[in-house]
């Protein structure tokens, strides 16, 4: 069960129009990193508010990324499964995913690069961004995380010492994310986050690095960002930064 906070980035000059590009997550990335990783939405209910976005799972149980409305969890053995819809996150963004530009990237990138492009592309760096980037791309370094038992540990404890890395090569697939703006770092992951899902569905995870190869990046500014604030225990009880 969720509480929503709207929070109006564009004037509600039309309703349909910010329906369909408002953005939505359960929680903050402030309460996932001192371990509230207790279930406060389903993915069911998720996908009432888009088909395309990344999180995680009740108990920090793997990487989640939803593509084309279908949700999946990559757990530490790297595969991907699809969810059903009782599955439960503590943490997760979505959003209704339509291309509004496209970048096409020349050349070999490295994932700093890559970012440097698409910031010189984008109008403005002070709104959210959905990015999907699909095509085969030369090295990824992913990784994803075990389920964690009671109390839990801070995030940052759970992935220096339990993270699972893997190194994809020549690897066909997606990766599906967002640029959020500075002035959101307590609510969401600052900067780029992308969670990866190959083609084959066999391979996938949390994006660490990479190398880009004329990659081409779409990108969605989104101009309404809803907060779904956990009714849980220990959300109520946290002591959020
Ligand atoms: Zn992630």
């Amino acid at each position: 069960m969720v509480i929503a906070l709207s929070i109006r980035l564009f004037p509600a000059y039309a309703q349909q129009k910010l329906q369909r590009h408002a953005g939505y997550q359960v929680s903050t990335l402030g309460a996932l990193n001192v371990g509230v990783y207790e279930g406060a939405a389903t993915i069911g209910e998720l996908k009432e508010h888009g088909d395309f976005g990344l999180g995680t799972f009740e108990g920090l149980e793997g990487e989640m990324v939803a593509l084309n409305g279908d949700f999946f969890q990559i757990e530490t053995d790297g595969v991907p499964i699809r969810v059903n819809k009782e599955a439960r996150t503590p943490f997760a963004s979505v959003v209704s995913f339509s291309r509004e530009k496209t970048l096409r990237t020349s050349g070999l990138m490295t994932y700093a690069g890559l970012q440097e492009a698409i910031d010189r592309q984008l109008k403005t760096r002070n709104l959210p961004q959905a990015i999907r980037i699909y095509g085969v791309f030369p090295f990824l370094r992913v990784r994803s995380v075990p389920r964690q038992v009671l109390p839990y540990p801070p995030l940052a404890k759970v992935v220096k010492e339990q993270q699972k890395v893997f190194e994809l090569h020549n690897v066909r697939g997606t990766l599906v994310g967002f640029r959020m703006p500075q002035y959101m770092s307590s609510l969401n992951v600052m900067g780029y986050h992308f969670h990866f899902i190959a083609s084959d569905f066999k391979t996938g995870g949390h994006l660490l690095d990479g190398q880009f190869l004329n990659a081409v990046v779409e990108t969605q500014t989104v101009r309404d960002w809803q907060l779904g604030l956990p009714e849980t225990a220990s959300f109520a009880a946290a002591t959020l930064p």
